[in-house]
C-alpha cells in the first residue's frame, strides 16, 4: 500500500471536516498567487502546499525531480517522470505533511491559502478523447431517439465507444462560455437555420490524464492500463444538442462539442483513489479478451450537479456516482491502443456522461428535462429544459469510506450570452 493512504495519518495542517484534501489525497494542481508565476502546488486542507518552495529547501533531495519540474505552468513534465516517481514523490509529500513534522515551522513559506491563489488548467493537453460508456445514459439517448426496444445499437456492449475530441477548448474551472452559435434544424421539413444555441447542456464526466506510453504500434493491456494512468478529474463536456442533432450523421459529433470542455483544477492520483475500488457490472454478452480484466477497476466516486441562476440559490439537479460505469478506464486505455495507437503524458480520457439508473441520477439535462417534455423544478421558481444564460453549473465529486474523504473540489462555469 501506498503509506500516503494510511488512514491514521493525520496532517499538522489544519483539516476541516468533510474537506475534500485530506492527507490521505494530495492532489496536484497549478496555481499562482500575488505576481508570482505558475507553479506546482498540492492541495490539503484550505491551503495549497507549494512545491518549488518545498524543493528550495532541500525536502525533496533524492526524489527525482527538481526545481524546473515544479517551477512549471503545467503538470507536464513532472508528469514525464513516471508512475513510480511520482508515487513516491505523493508519499514524501504525505510525511511532509503529517503530524510531528519538523518542516510544520516553516509554514508560512511553503503554504498558500486557497482564497489567496489561482488555479490554472493544470495540463497542457495534447490530446483528448471522449467515450460514452455509462449503459444508463446510452439507453436513456437511445429510448429518446430511436427505439426504447433497441436502445442500445449492436456494437455498444462489445467497444467501449468513443470519439477523437478537441484539446485546444479544454479549459479551466471558473472559465466563462458564450453561448455557441451553429446550424441547427428545427423541422423536418424546412432548410437549416443559423443562430445561438437553443439546447445548451453540459454533461457530468470524469477524465483521467494518462502518463507516457508506449510507442506507436504497441498495445497497453488492461492489466497494464495503471501504470499509464497519474489521475482523475471532474469534466462538463458541454454540449449543444441542437447542433449536435443536425451535423452528427455520419462521422459523430463536432462542432456541437468541441466549444468549450471543464475541467476541475486539482488532479486526484489514481494512487489516492486505490481505497475506493468497487466491482463493475457483470459485462454479459462477455468481451473479447483483449478487454477482459481481473480485480475491481471501477471507483465509488460520489458526483453532483448543482445549477446556480444568477444571484439566486444553486438547486441540486443531479447525484450520481463514477461507479455507474458499464466500461472502466483500463478497458477505455486497452481498446484506445489496441490498434497501435500511442498516448503521451498530458493525454486527456473522458467517461462519456456519467447516468445512474434511478431518475435524480441523470447526468445531462437532456436525460433530467427528457428532451425538454419534463422541465426541472428550481428551487427558486423557475425552470430548467436546458440551461439559460447565465446559469453557473457546477459539478462535485468525492470519495468517502471509513470516515476518509478524498475529493476533487468542483468544476463551475457560468454561461454567457453569444458573442
Ligand atoms: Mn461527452
Amino acid at each position: 500500500m501506498n503509506r500516503a493512504n494510511d488512514p491514521s495519518r493525520k496532517s499538522w495542517v489544519f483539516v476541516p471536516n468533510n474537506s475534500d484534501f485530506s492527507i490521505q489525497n494530495l492532489p496536484f494542481g497549478i496555481f499562482s498567487e500575488g505576481l508570482g508565476g505558475k507553479r506546482v502546488g498540492v492541495a490539503i486542507g484550505n491551503q495549497i502546499l507549494d512545491l518549488s518552495a518545498v524543493e528550495k529547501l532541500g525536502l525533496l533531495k533524492n526524489s527525482g525531480f527538481h526545481q524546473s519540474d515544479f517551477a512549471a505552468a503545467t503538470l507536464n513534465q513532472m508528469m514525464g517522470k513516471g508512475k513510480s516517481l511520482l508515487c513516491e514523490l505523493r508519499n514524501k509529500i504525505s510525511d511532509l505533511l503529517l503530524e510531528g513534522s519538523d518542516i510544520a515551522n516553516k509554514a508560512d513559506i511553503i503554504l498558500i491559502d486557497q482564497r489567496n491563489a489561482s488555479m490554472h488548467l493544470p495540463i497542457k493537453i495534447g490530446d483528448y478523447t471522449d467515450f460514452y460508456s455509462s449503459e444508463q445514459h446510452a439507453y436513456n439517448v437511445g429510448c429518446m431517439f430511436r427505439d426504447p426496444n433497441n436502445a442500445l445499437l449492436p456494437n455498444w456492449k462489445h467497444i467501449p465507444v468513443g470519439y477523437h475530441g478537441r484539446a485546444s477548448s479544454v479549459i479551466n474551472s471558473g472559465t466563462p462560455v458564450h453561448r455557441p452559435k451553429g446550424q441547427q434544424k428545427p423541422t423536418d421539413n424546412d432548410p437549416p437555420v443559423f443562430g445561438p444555441c437553443k439546447l445548451l447542456d453540459f454533461e457530468l464526466e470524469m477524465g483521467f490524464i494518462t502518463l507516457e506510453g508506449k510507442p506507436l504500434g504497441d498495445s497497453i493491456s488492461t492489466a497494464e492500463a495503471n501504470e499509464y494512468i497519474f489521475g482523475m478529474c471532474l469534466f462538463n463536456d458541454w454540449s449543444a444538442r441542437d447542433i449536435q442533432k443536425w451535423e452528427y450523421i455520419p462521422l459523430g459529433p463536432f462542432l456541437a462539442k468541441n466549444f468549450a470542455s471543464s475541467m476541475s483544477p486539482w488532479i486526484v492520483t489514481l494512487d489516492a483513489l486505490e481505497p475506493f475500488r468497487v466491482p463493475g457490472p457483470v459485462q454479459d454478452p462477455k468481451v473479447l479478451p483483449y478487454l477482459d480484466y481481473d480485480g475491481d477497476h471501477h471507483i465509488d466516486i460520489n458526483l453532483q450537479v448543482a445549477i446556480q441562476p444568477e444571484g439566486s440559490t444553486e438547486s441540486i439537479v443531479c447525484n450520481s456516482n463514477y461507479k455507474h460505469m458499464y466500461w472502466n478506464m483500463q478497458q477505455q486505455l486497452a481498446h484506445h491502443t489496441v490498434n497501435g495507437c500511442d498516448i503521451h503524458a498530458g493525454d486527456l480520457l473522458a467517461s462519456g456522461t456519467i447516468s445512474g439508473p434511478e431518475e435524480g441520477q441523470f447526468g445531462s439535462m437532456l436525460e433530467i428535462s427528457w428532451k425538454g417534455t419534463k422541465p426541472f423544478a428550481m428551487q427558486d421558481g423557475s425552470e430548467r429544459k436546458f440551461i439559460q444564460d447565465l446559469d453557473t453549473v457546477i459539478m462535485r465529486g468525492h470519495a468517502e469510506k471509513d470516515g476518509i474523504r478524498v475529493g476533487f473540489g468542483e468544476v463551475s462555469t457560468k454561461i454567457l450570452p453569444t458573442k
